[in-house]
């Protein structure tokens, strides 16, 4: 197929194309341009199809060729806030529109020929589309490799009767998966817990049927997780992270980064500041946000704090905030709609980072050596907060509630953790290590280039 193509196809360049799909979603976005960035620089052009929903800016990346498809999202469902859902829908409205794009990308002699597709995981549709149209298929997974494993136990989690979860047995730790409690488990709440079984059993289903798996992490950080997945999935597995860390790469924000973090952070003492952010989709109350400002204040420590609009429910932004509560912290405080967060991770004056270790603010905080107060909302935050806290050791978890005296706490135990910020700088010459020639991820993109080259 790839010869036939071949034949008729005049190359431009010598270069090969890729086609790269990504969830519409900021913390799949990123790592999707990141690896897309990573394959340019060596020698393959990029093509991007999006959705209209939550596209990039492509004035950023004038490098890529963008390709959008419409999605046939209605307002509302575009603004569902139960994520199961709309990633249910997303699946079933793009897959017409992507085969037609795709193929379309095909039919096109005046390109470089495609070699592959590489597609997010969350996308299941796309194994079909892409072995309907005889083009191999990539999967990048943009979240952790342990949380994966979780995922694929799903069918034995559910016999088992870990979930769906019970709150009597929230604290016992789930044999099956050490050092999982049931309450670690990557679970979220939706309308039809029915729908979110099949996303995640697709999800796995589908990146095992693909020709190879690609991975924003890297071996020594996830080790025992690729082992067992080296056992389960018979297909090339290309652990290449931390993407982030190849070389800088612009922006790929859908919400304009604030700059004033970065003048403000210049004139806090090193190591002094509590860095705030709950990514992109976690929605906290009223009651949550006011918890967390009053235990940011009370810890009498500067704050670097992103609050996202619609962050708190039922809010726009700051409404809930008393009022003057900035003003009586004299500068201590600084809140952000949105972050330019990899440039704040790496700025001496940051010295914790409270997360909801989605798994982009994991890796880019383990990456720079910044402990971590870790705040999981649900899915696969779940899992990376329990490795963050109790494998890797670099962060403390908030659990039972918030409340600011515990938050107090958590702060000033984490802040004089001498031990602990010795762990996360350990953990951050690692990841170095992994990119320098001859390091686990640098040998891995290696393969990845290889294999891609044999399509
Ligand atoms: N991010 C950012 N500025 C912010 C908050 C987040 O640039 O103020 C980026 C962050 O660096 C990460 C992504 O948004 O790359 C969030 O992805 P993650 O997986 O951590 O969480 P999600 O948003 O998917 O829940």
């Amino acid at each position: 197929m790839e010869n036939e193509r071949d034949a008729e196809t005049p190359k431009r360049n010598g270069r090969r194309r890729l086609v790269l799909f990504p969830l519409p979603f900021q913390g799949h976005i990123n790592p999707m341009l990141q690896l897309a960035n990573i394959l340019h620089s060596n020698g393959f052009s990029i093509t991007i199809i999006h959705t209209t929903f939550n596209f990039p800016n492509p004035s950023n990346h004038p490098h890529f060729t963008f390709v959008p498809i419409s999605d046939g999202l209605s307002e509302t469902e575009a603004s569902n806030p139960d994520l199961i859902a709309l990633l249910s829908v997303l699946n079933l409205k793009c897959v017409k529109p992507f085969e037609d794009c795709l193929a379309k990308l095909l039919a096109d002699v005046s390109e470089e020929p495609i070699t592959c597709l590489i597609s997010d995981a969350i996308l299941p549709f796309t194994r079909a589309v892409a072995e309907r149209l005889k083009l191999p298929r990539i999967v990048l997974r943009t979240g952790g490799v342990s949380s994966f494993v979780v995922f694929a136990a799903y069918p034995i989690l559910l016999e088992k009767g870990h979930i769906p979860i019970r709150d009597s047995r929230l604290e016992e730790l789930v044999p099956e998966l050490p050092p999982l409690r049931i309450k670690d488990l990557p679970v979220i709440k939706t309308s039809n817990p029915e729908a979110l079984y099949e996303v995640v059993n697709s999800m796995v289903k589908e990146t095992k049927a693909s020709s190879g798996l690609i991975w924003n992490s890297f071996e020594e950080l996830e080790q025992p997780a690729l082992n067992a997945l080296r056992q389960d999935f018979p297909i090339p597995i290309f652990p290449i992270g931390p993407f982030h860390k190849h070389f800088p790469t612009s922006s790929s924000s859908l919400i304009k980064e604030d700059q004033s973090s970065i003048s403000w952070l210049n004139m806090q003492e090193p190591n002094s500041v509590i860095y705030v952010s709950f990514g992109s989709i976690a929605a906290i109350d009223k009651t949550e946000f006011l918890e967390i400002a009053w235990g940011l204040a009370n810890s009498k420590r500067p704050f670097l704090w992103v609050v996202r609009p619609g962050l708190i429910r039922g809010s726009y932004w700051l409404e809930p905030l008393p009022n003057g509560f900035l003003e009586n912290l004299e500068g201590r405080g600084h809140i952000v709609q949105w972050a330019p967060q990899q440039e704040v991770l790496c700025h001496p004056a940051v010295g914790a980072f409270w997360t909801h270790n989605g798994w982009n603010s994991t890796m880019e905080s383990v990456c720079e050596g910044v402990p971590m107060i870790c705040m999981p909302c649900f899915t696969d935050q779940l899992v990376n907060a329990r490795y963050v806290s109790n494998v890797w050791r670099v962060g403390v978890q908030l659990e039972n509630g918030l409340e600011r005296g515990k938050i107090e706490k958590a702060i000033g135990r984490l802040m004089e953790d001498k031990e602990m910020r010795g762990r996360a700088l350990q953990w951050k010459e690692k990841a170095n290590l992994s990119l320098r020639q001859g390091g686990s991820s640098y040998q891995s993109l290696q393969c990845l280039i290889s294999y891609i080259s044999t399509f």
